[in-house]
Protein backbone atom coordinates (compact mmCIF):
# COMPACT_ATOMS: atom_id res chain seq x y z
CA UNK A 1 0.00 0.00 0.00
CA UNK A 2 1.46 3.13 -0.77
CA UNK A 3 -0.18 6.99 -1.21
CA UNK A 4 0.97 9.92 -2.30
CA UNK A 5 2.72 13.40 -1.00
CA UNK A 6 2.35 16.48 -2.75
CA UNK A 7 5.28 18.87 -1.59
CA UNK A 8 6.77 21.50 -3.10
CA UNK A 9 10.56 21.40 -2.38
CA UNK A 10 13.50 24.08 -3.11
CA UNK A 11 15.55 23.94 -6.01
CA UNK A 12 18.82 22.55 -4.19
CA UNK A 13 16.71 20.14 -2.59
CA UNK A 14 15.70 18.49 -5.58
CA UNK A 15 18.72 18.84 -7.40
CA UNK A 16 20.43 17.08 -4.01
CA UNK A 17 17.54 14.55 -4.50
CA UNK A 18 18.19 13.58 -7.86
CA UNK A 19 21.90 13.29 -7.54
CA UNK A 20 21.34 10.88 -4.66
CA UNK A 21 19.33 9.05 -7.58
CA UNK A 22 21.58 8.52 -10.15
CA UNK A 23 24.42 7.47 -7.86
CA UNK A 24 22.78 4.91 -6.61
CA UNK A 25 21.26 4.16 -9.90
CA UNK A 26 16.98 4.09 -8.54
CA UNK A 27 13.99 5.90 -9.06
CA UNK A 28 12.79 9.55 -7.72
CA UNK A 29 10.44 7.82 -5.34
CA UNK A 30 12.55 5.25 -4.15
CA UNK A 31 15.16 7.68 -3.59
CA UNK A 32 12.55 10.10 -1.43
CA UNK A 33 11.12 7.27 0.32
CA UNK A 34 14.63 5.67 1.49
CA UNK A 35 15.76 9.86 2.43
CA UNK A 36 13.00 10.51 4.25
CA UNK A 37 12.70 6.92 6.44
CA UNK A 38 16.16 7.74 7.27
CA UNK A 39 15.27 11.26 8.14
CA UNK A 40 12.50 10.23 10.26
CA UNK A 41 14.76 7.65 11.99
CA UNK A 42 17.32 10.06 12.63
CA UNK A 43 14.89 12.40 13.95
CA UNK A 44 13.11 9.65 16.38
CA UNK A 45 16.24 8.70 17.76
CA UNK A 46 17.50 12.35 18.62
CA UNK A 47 15.90 12.56 22.05
CA UNK A 48 18.26 9.34 22.83
CA UNK A 49 21.71 11.01 21.32
CA UNK A 50 20.76 13.41 24.16
CA UNK A 51 20.19 11.12 27.07
CA UNK A 52 23.41 9.45 25.97
CA UNK A 53 25.50 12.62 26.23
CA UNK A 54 24.13 13.38 29.17
CA UNK A 55 25.09 10.14 30.45
CA UNK A 56 28.24 10.26 28.62
CA UNK A 57 28.83 13.80 30.84
CA UNK A 58 27.52 12.18 34.18
CA UNK A 59 30.08 8.96 33.60
CA UNK A 60 32.84 11.55 33.21
CA UNK A 61 32.42 13.08 36.29
CA UNK A 62 32.15 9.94 38.46
CA UNK A 63 35.19 9.34 37.15
CA UNK A 64 36.99 12.37 37.71
CA UNK A 65 35.35 12.01 41.70
CA UNK A 66 36.62 8.05 41.70
CA UNK A 67 40.52 9.21 40.77
CA UNK A 68 40.23 12.31 43.18
CA UNK A 69 38.57 9.51 46.03
CA UNK A 70 41.90 7.42 44.70
CA UNK A 71 44.21 9.84 44.90
CA UNK A 72 43.16 10.80 48.57
CA UNK A 73 43.13 6.94 49.06
CA UNK A 74 46.26 6.38 48.57
CA UNK A 75 47.83 9.40 50.01
CA UNK A 76 46.14 7.62 53.51
CA UNK A 77 47.43 4.39 53.01
CA UNK A 78 50.84 5.84 52.28
CA UNK A 79 50.66 7.93 55.26
CA UNK A 80 49.35 4.98 57.39
CA UNK A 81 51.87 2.75 55.56
CA UNK A 82 54.66 5.17 56.81
CA UNK A 83 53.46 5.67 60.39
CA UNK A 84 52.83 1.82 60.64
CA UNK A 85 57.01 1.08 59.30
CA UNK A 86 57.40 4.09 62.23
CA UNK A 87 55.93 2.30 65.12
CA UNK A 88 57.54 -1.09 64.37
CA UNK A 89 61.13 0.83 64.91
CA UNK A 90 62.87 0.46 67.87
CA UNK A 91 62.66 3.76 70.09
CA UNK A 92 64.49 2.71 73.03
CA UNK A 93 64.66 0.40 75.81
CA UNK A 94 62.99 -0.86 78.70
CA UNK A 95 63.61 0.65 81.86
CA UNK A 96 63.76 -1.94 83.98
CA UNK A 97 67.32 -2.76 84.41
CA UNK A 98 67.17 -6.34 84.50
CA UNK A 99 65.34 -6.48 80.94
CA UNK A 100 66.33 -3.46 79.05
CA UNK A 101 64.98 -5.27 75.85
CA UNK A 102 63.94 -2.88 72.73
CA UNK A 103 61.38 -1.05 73.14
CA UNK A 104 58.61 0.02 70.01
CA UNK A 105 56.61 2.94 69.24
CA UNK A 106 54.20 0.09 69.41
CA UNK A 107 54.75 -0.76 72.75
CA UNK A 108 54.84 2.33 73.74
CA UNK A 109 51.96 4.66 72.55
CA UNK A 110 49.62 1.23 71.95
CA UNK A 111 50.31 -1.27 74.56
CA UNK A 112 51.66 0.87 77.14
CA UNK A 113 54.22 -1.73 78.54
CA UNK A 114 57.18 -3.67 77.68
CA UNK A 115 56.39 -7.25 75.16
CA UNK A 116 58.99 -8.79 77.72
CA UNK A 117 58.43 -8.46 80.67
CA UNK A 118 55.34 -6.07 81.12
CA UNK A 119 56.76 -3.40 82.09
CA UNK A 120 54.69 -0.35 82.55
CA UNK A 121 56.31 2.40 80.00
CA UNK A 122 54.59 5.74 80.86
CA UNK A 123 57.21 6.64 82.65
CA UNK A 124 59.04 6.97 79.39
CA UNK A 125 56.57 9.25 78.11
CA UNK A 126 57.59 11.61 80.45
CA UNK A 127 59.76 14.56 78.83
CA UNK A 128 62.88 15.13 80.27
CA UNK A 129 64.26 19.01 80.78
CA UNK A 130 67.01 19.09 77.95
CA UNK A 131 70.62 18.28 79.98
CA UNK A 132 73.82 19.10 78.07
CA UNK A 133 76.08 16.59 77.00
CA UNK A 134 75.19 13.16 79.79
CA UNK A 135 72.00 12.96 78.34
CA UNK A 136 72.37 12.38 74.76
CA UNK A 137 73.63 8.45 75.07
CA UNK A 138 70.76 7.29 73.04
CA UNK A 139 71.31 3.27 73.89
CA UNK A 140 71.25 4.00 77.95
CA UNK A 141 68.68 1.39 79.24
CA UNK A 142 65.66 2.75 80.37
CA UNK A 143 65.92 5.73 77.86
CA UNK A 144 63.80 6.53 74.62
CA UNK A 145 65.51 8.28 71.97
CA UNK A 146 64.50 11.51 71.41
CA UNK A 147 64.53 11.94 67.50
CA UNK A 148 62.85 8.41 67.06
CA UNK A 149 60.51 9.90 69.13
CA UNK A 150 60.03 12.92 67.61
CA UNK A 151 60.29 11.28 64.02
CA UNK A 152 56.90 8.87 65.48
CA UNK A 153 54.93 11.48 66.64
CA UNK A 154 55.73 13.24 63.25
CA UNK A 155 54.11 9.89 61.51
CA UNK A 156 51.29 10.16 63.68
CA UNK A 157 50.66 13.95 63.13
CA UNK A 158 50.63 13.27 59.40
CA UNK A 159 48.17 10.64 60.05
CA UNK A 160 46.29 12.98 61.92
CA UNK A 161 46.46 15.55 59.08
CA UNK A 162 45.00 13.37 56.87
CA UNK A 163 42.12 12.04 58.52
CA UNK A 164 41.54 15.64 59.07
CA UNK A 165 41.82 17.12 55.58
CA UNK A 166 39.50 14.36 54.88
CA UNK A 167 36.87 15.03 57.27
CA UNK A 168 36.74 18.84 55.79
CA UNK A 169 36.35 17.27 52.72
ZN1 LIG B 1 61.10 -5.13 79.82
Amino acid sequence: MSQVIYARVPDVLKDAVDEYRTERGTTLTSAVVDLLERGLVSTSDAPSVAELELSLATTSAQKTEAEASLRSARLELQTLRSLSERTSQTLGRCPRPDCSRPITGYDLLVTGHCPYCKQALTDLLRLKAPQPEADSDQSRPGGVSERDFLLLLGALGAVVGVAYLTSKS
